[in-house]
């Protein structure tokens, strides 16, 4: 008798059958593919994501392999770019998931319907801040997340419903966020950060009708701190119809 490689999360009462169908059938956009990316992406292609298109413009380098899954000392050695070191990565560990690249820096004409969902795994804000502009008027789900120090966020956005990303974070605030490049980031919060996004996928593109309303979930892998917080709508946000 096969067994299926899925085997173990067919077991998963909540996916099942039905849900590792959906997950086949699903086509996903993952922007970025340094450290929250390569979690993203090496999760979504081993548990059978149908689909998934990475995008990246990035060489990979000695910095990187401390928190950035996949890569190898070989990939800098060969001076390999980010995508093609990926694609080599995951295709390895399961052949039967299409996997697209597209090497540029973001633009908004990336974001198109034929996505079920678009992964935010940048580390620049203001790209973030388009990310969320460009699905909130396309009505695309997207998660966002970010890592600096030792915390990590995400949160997932469903529709134009739930709260966004300017809801949560006004952009004049923007300067008071901590950059990773200026304040370091530990190896394991990405990890832990990248898999979260990579949970709210799985959740969202196996059992779509299941969806909870925005929450940011706050992990800080230092003091062991875990937090989920509900998200509203801002009354000054200018996607929501606030103060432009
Ligand atoms: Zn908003």
């Amino acid at each position: 008798m096969v067994t299926s490689r899925y085997d173990r999360q067919l077991k998963i009462e909540q996916i099942g059958s039905k849900g590792q169908a959906n997950l086949e059938k699903s086509n996903v956009l993952v922007i970025g593919v340094g450290g929250l990316g390569s979690f993203v992406a090496s999760e979504l292609v081993k548990a059978g994501v149908g689909s998934i298109t990475l995008v990246d413009f990035d060489q990979v380098e000695l910095t990187n392999l401390h928190r950035q899954n996949l890569y190898t000392e070989d990939d800098v050695k060969n001076g390999l770019g980010k995508l093609e070191a990926m694609k080599q990565h995951l295709q390895a560990a399961n052949s039967n998931v299409k996997i697209n690249t597209i090497e540029q820096k973001y633009s908004s004409e990336l974001i198109t319907d034929q996505y079920q969902l678009v992964v935010d795994c940048t580390d620049n804000f203001p790209v973030k801040y388009q990310i969320n502009r460009d699905c909130f008027q396309k009505d695309l789900p997207h998660i966002f997340a970010t890592c600096a120090g030792n915390q990590g966020q995400a949160m997932f956005m469903n529709s134009t419903d739930d709260a966004c990303l300017e809801c949560l974070y006004p952009q004049q605030d923007i300067a008071k966020l901590g950059l990773s490049a200026n304040i370091g980031t530990n190896p394991m919060i990405v990890a832990i950060t990248g898999s979260l996004e990579a949970s709210m996928a799985m959740k969202f593109l196996t059992r779509p009708e299941k969806v909870v309303p925005a929450k940011l979930m706050v992990v800080d892998n230092w003091n062991f701190d875990f937090r989920k917080i509900g998200v509203h709508v801002s009354s000054n946000c200018p996607l929501h119809g606030g103060n432009k």
